[in-house]
């Protein structure tokens, strides 16, 4: 089976209409869509899913930001997604992304940064889990 990774479109993209160039530039670069919801989450569901960050200065910012609007949840497959996925996504910081990438078009600020990718294998299963039911993922 190909690999599977964990992606978000956050709120700030969701907000300023970019939902659909970024469905196609994940579709463009060949990743299946497993599944995909479009939600509102808690500030109790972001701490949960960034809870490696929680000591991070950032972490209630960033928590209050995932849940300030609604964003897309997917879980996306293909041959090496994980990396795939962060090459399409671009530096964390908009401003060191690579031209063509997912931040360097639609990111506004280190913080507001459009997307969200899993960072390794690991982190892909518990993301994907931590998301969905495995009877999404059929
Ligand atoms: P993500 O995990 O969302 O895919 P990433 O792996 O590129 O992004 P992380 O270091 O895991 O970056 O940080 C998680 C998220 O926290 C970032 O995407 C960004 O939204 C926010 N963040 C990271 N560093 C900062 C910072 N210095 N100031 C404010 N927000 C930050
Ligand atoms: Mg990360």
């Amino acid at each position: 089976m190909p690999q599977r990774t964990f992606s978000i479109i956050k709120p700030d993209a969701v907000r300023s209409g970019h939902t659909g160039a970024i469905l196609a530039a994940i579709d463009q670069a060949g990743f299946r869509i497993v599944a995909i919801k479009k939600e509102s989450i808690s500030i109790r569901q972001a701490q949960g899913f960034y809870a490696v960050h929680k000591e991070r200065p950032f972490f209630a910012d960033l928590c209050a930001f995932m849940a300030s609007g609604p964003l897309v949840l997917m879980v996306l497959e293909k041959d090496n997604a994980v990396a795939d996925l962060r090459q399409l996504m671009g530096a964390t910081n908009p401003a060191n992304a690579e031209e063509g990438t997912i931040r360097k078009r639609f990111a506004s600020s280190i913080q507001e940064n459009a997307i969200h990718g899993s960072d390794g294998e690991d982190t892909a299963a518990f993301e994907i889990g931590y998301w969905f039911a495995g009877y999404e993922l059929i």
